[in-house]
């Protein structure tokens, strides 16, 4: 491997195995074998080219050499059918590799600006929606209110106004022609492979919505759904923290608690697609009833929804607190137990030691279950930084097996609270690239 293509130090490409399974490319032969015997024949060259697309998304900027060792085509072939990729606006070169004494080959990227999708995420805090180009940058974020109150239809009707305002904004750039697809990144059980919102925490009316055939219908343009903590553990994998890592997690801690689990380089679903669904394992006996219905759930016990239940809670048995702003509304929020925790409040001190107690004892679990290289921290409790990451270490050092990972590495999320959004967005481009070939 040639220092530098792929850019991080030590970080490896994906191998053409992984890749082949990321995508829908049907390139394997019926025993199974990879076959590139005739690798220009018409309906065989679109699903190369699918695959080359892909994988210069995934993997890029990438020279033409170490595409050919990925797709296992031989250079002459890569040529043609990235010639034909660049004369299609498709792909563009870009920069040279670093040298390795002879010639510094040509890098090769997709061209971000041919196209856009858009991203809609739909969380108990509310909907929010933004596009981005091919090569997932954010732009126009756009934050909605929801009430449940006002019940599925108009819910429904407000993510469609998220995803109008984009397509308007959108207009100067090309409109509707320049639109891939659209992601939705939703709280709660999707059945991503039928579109259907299963179920909504905390929102009863909110039942099998088929969100992805109403939003097509509506709008005309391919639309892919599935549950947020899932999406963003995807963006992870290919635009954040976990790019290239095989195996790793990515836990939520927001007003729900959610793991997203990578394994061989790909976002496990189980049988189900229902799946990651760590704020629901029982963390306590005879713990609070959780909206699912088991009682002790550790979303129940220790999430940010918990976390202001627990503190008004004190407030109101008349614990003495720091933890309600005396200039604000008298509203008790997560930011104002980590602000007074910080500052030695002991009641908030204690809450959260007891949240990163249960989490940590959940995390050191996964831990020696999957044997993660790395474990990535978001949603808006681990936005708190220290004060909540100290004592969360500390558990799940004490808790996990120590040979597992020596070295594992637990950071927050670099994409903050634009997380939601950035996994909607890269779902909607993760599900364009890999079905490229498959028309
Ligand atoms: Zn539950």
């Amino acid at each position: 491997m040639k220092p530098g293509v792929f850019g991080k130090k030590g970080a490896k490409p994906l191998d053409c195995e992984t890749l082949l399974l990321l995508t829908s490319c049907p390139i394997r032969s019926e025993k199974g074998q990879l076959e590139f015997q005739d690798p220009m024949a018409p309906d065989k060259k679109a699903q190369r080219k699918a695959f080359l697309q892909y994988t210069i998304w995934r993997e890029g900027p990438i020279s033409r050499g170490d595409l050919a060792r990925l797709a296992r085509l031989n250079l002459p072939t890569i040529s043609t059918l990235i010639g034909e990729l660049m004369a299609e606006d498709e792909v563009v070169e870009e920069g040279f590799a670093s040298s390795t004494g002879g010639r510094r080959p040509q890098l090769l990227d997709i061209n971000p600006s041919t196209g856009y999708v858009i991203g809609v995420t739909f969380y108990s805090r509310g909907i929010s929606s933004a596009f981005s180009n091919l090569k997932g940058q954010i732009e126009n974020r756009r934050d909605f209110e929801f009430d449940a109150s006002l019940g599925r239809e108009a819910t429904i009707e407000r993510i469609g106004e998220a995803i109008q305002t984009q397509i308007d904004a959108l207009e100067p750039r090309g409109g509707r022609k320049v639109i891939r697809q659209i992601g939705i990144g939703i709280s709660g059980l999707v059945d991503k492979e039928r579109g259907i919102s299963r179920e909504f925490p905390r929102f009863e009316a909110w039942t099998d919505v088929p969100l992805q055939r109403l939003l097509e219908e509506r709008f005309g343009i391919a639309t892919v759904i599935d549950n947020n903590v899932a999406t963003i553990t995807l963006s992870e994998l290919i635009f954040g923290d976990l790019r290239r890592h095989r195996n790793a997690l990515y836990v939520h801690l927001g007003s729900g608690i959610g793991a997203g689990i990578v394994i061989g380089g790909k976002v496990y679903k189980g049988s189900r697609s229902y799946v990651g669904e760590f704020g629901h394992v029982t963390a306590v006996d005879n713990g609070p009833i959780c909206y699912c219905g088991n009682y002790g759930c550790l979303e129940a016990v220790a999430s940010e929804y918990a976390l202001v239940q627990q503190a008004e809670a004190a407030l109101r048995e008349g614990v003495h607190s720091a933890i309600l702003d005396p200039g604000g509304d008298r509203r008790v929020t997560s930011a104002g137990v980590f602000r007074a925790a910080e500052a030695g409040d002991r009641l908030a001190i204690h809450l959260i030691e007891k949240a990163c107690a249960l989490i940590g004892t959940g995390v050191a679990a996964l831990i020696n279950l999957f044997g993660p290289e790395v474990i990535i921290l978001g949603g808006q409790m681990a936005e708190a930084g220290d004060i909540l990451l100290t004592p969360l270490r500390r558990v799940v050092q004490t808790k996990s097996l120590e040979r597992i990972q020596p070295d594992l590495e637990i950071k927050v999320s670099g994409f903050g609270q634009n997380a939601g959004l950035m996994g909607a967005l890269t779902l909607a481009l993760h599900n364009h690239y890999s079905t490229l070939g498959h028309s």
